[in-house]
């Protein structure tokens, strides 16, 4: 496994959470219909997609639930991937998959009221800020082709655009009134806790060492026991290791960092004043989204990682005066990262095996409600569903050109992608 450090602090989410959970050690062997690997929203929809289907599940979480990425998240929820509309999804993916994204955020929030789950959502849309003329237009035609699928998008020119989100920075841009924004914590914490609810084993602190096939039998070697089943779903995203040999190969792991400012107090009124979540059209991207006691949560990557808890505030701070100049002055009070699966060509994958060992990987950034529709198809694909009739087509594993030199030095080339980003200024 792909561990990452002890001492990353840990996310502002944890504190706020009002949902707990806490399972029992594995101990001793185990037989199941399905084990999954992976303890965050990707395994946890999938075992409660699988239990629903009658499959008696288990899942193996190396740390806690929650540990990964979505614990440690921005929260925005969004049904749409980073660089490709729905035209070139549907092209690229196929109109199922197209479907499935766009149901996405019906699913996460579907999810949230059918199990009271207490992670602070707000379906108060999404927005995307366009950061130059040019990329304005572009996201407008995006979101005519949004329209044209039936989502509740609308583009927003550049007053409105201000209004919207309490700053005259940006020239326009659109909004998904689909979207909006959760306490990813809580939400997976949530997930768990109604996993377990409708029988569905979930053991933390075990980290999966070794997964060999023998006799028609998957056999997962944990601390603390084994689990035998004849289906595996890996839903081990930006941590994976070689569990799958060739899958942590598939995709560049890059490092997240997020901030948090006290709360704002009276000023809150004026910065997102309907409680949207948004993300801009930069490549080397610009969001933010209020927690529920008014605090702005942002992020940003770095392309050195060192110091980064002192030059990671210091980055956030200069962008939020960018954005309104008496941010700028605002304390940062939290600072944590994450790691994401980043692919290629920025689209996720699905790889299954003959013998029952299903995975997605390359959530982008953008993983919160993908996960989320994504379950289906992971338990299509466990299920015996032909390739041709899921929604996301499998494609055999392919190695990212230079992976070792690729995935140490991929955030170099933050200083190119901000270069662009200010020349299309
Ligand atoms: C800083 C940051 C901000 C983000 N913001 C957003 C956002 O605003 N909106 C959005 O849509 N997406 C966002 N994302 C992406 C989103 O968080 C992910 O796509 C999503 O949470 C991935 O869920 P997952 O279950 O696939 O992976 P994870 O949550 O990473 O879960 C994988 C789990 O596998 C476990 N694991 C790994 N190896 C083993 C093993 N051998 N044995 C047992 N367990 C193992 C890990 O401990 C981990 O808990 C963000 C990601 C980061 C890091």
């Amino acid at each position: 496994m792909n561990s990452w450090p002890a001492d990353r602090p840990s996310p502002l989410w944890r504190s706020l959470s009002r949902e707990r959970f806490s399972s029992a050690p594995l101990s001793g062997n185990h037989r199941a219909d399905v084990v999954v690997v992976g303890g965050g929203i990707a395994g946890l929809t999938t075992a409660l997609e699988l239990n629903a289907r009658g499959r008696s599940v288990v899942v193996l979480e190396a740390a806690s639930v929650g540990a990964g990425a979505s614990g440690r998240a921005n929260g925005q929820v969004i049904a749409a991937l980073t660089r490709y509309g729905p035209d070139a999804i549907r092209q690229t993916l196929g109109k199922p998959f197209l479907e499935l994204l766009s149901s996405a955020a019906d699913r996460l929030f579907g999810l949230v009221d059918r199990y009271g789950i207490n992670c602070d959502a707000q379906r108060t849309g999404w927005l995307q800020p366009a950061h130059t003329p040019r990329r304005a237009a572009r996201v407008k035609a995006m979101a005519a082709q949004w329209v044209a699928c039936g989502a509740p998008a609308r583009a927003l020119d550049r007053e409105e655009m201000a209004a919207r989100i309490g700053s005259d920075a940006y020239c326009g841009g659109w909004e998904h009134r689909g979207g909006g924004h959760i306490n990813p914590y809580a939400f997976t914490v949530g997930l768990a806790r109604a996993a377990a609810g409708e029988g569905v084993v979930i053991h933390e602190n075990c980290p999966v060492t070794a997964l060999t096939f023998k006799d028609g039998l998957w056999r997962a070697d944990a601390m603390g026991g084994t689990v035998s089943a004849p289906r595996v779903v890996l839903a081990t995203a930006a941590h994976t290791g070689d569990l799958w040999p060739g899958l942590r190969r598939t995709i560049v792991p890059v490092t997240s960092y997020q901030a948090a400012t006290v709360p704002l107090g009276a000023m809150a009124a004026a910065i997102l004043p309907g409680d949207e979540a948004f993300s801009d059209t930069r490549q080397d991207l610009r969001y933010m989204r209020k927690d529920r006691e008014g605090r702005i949560v942002s992020g940003g990557a770095l392309a050195l990682q060192v110091a980064a808890s002192t030059r990671l505030p210091r980055l956030i701070s200069g962008r939020l005066g960018q954005f309104r100049p008496e941010l700028a002055a605002l304390p940062i009070e939290h600072v944590w990262g994450g790691r994401i699966a980043m692919t290629v060509d920025r689209l996720p994958h699905l790889h299954r095996t003959e013998n029952g060992l299903a995975t997605w990987i390359g959530c982008n950034g953008r993983g919160l409600a993908l996960a989320c529709a994504m379950a289906q198809v992971l338990a299509d694909a466990v299920c015996d569903v032909p390739d041709a009739e899921l929604a996301l087509r499998p494609t055999p594993l392919a190695t990212v050109p230079l992976h070792p030199f690729v995935s140490r030095t991929a955030r170099m080339i933050l200083p190119w992608l901000r270069w662009q980003d200010s020349r299309e200024v």
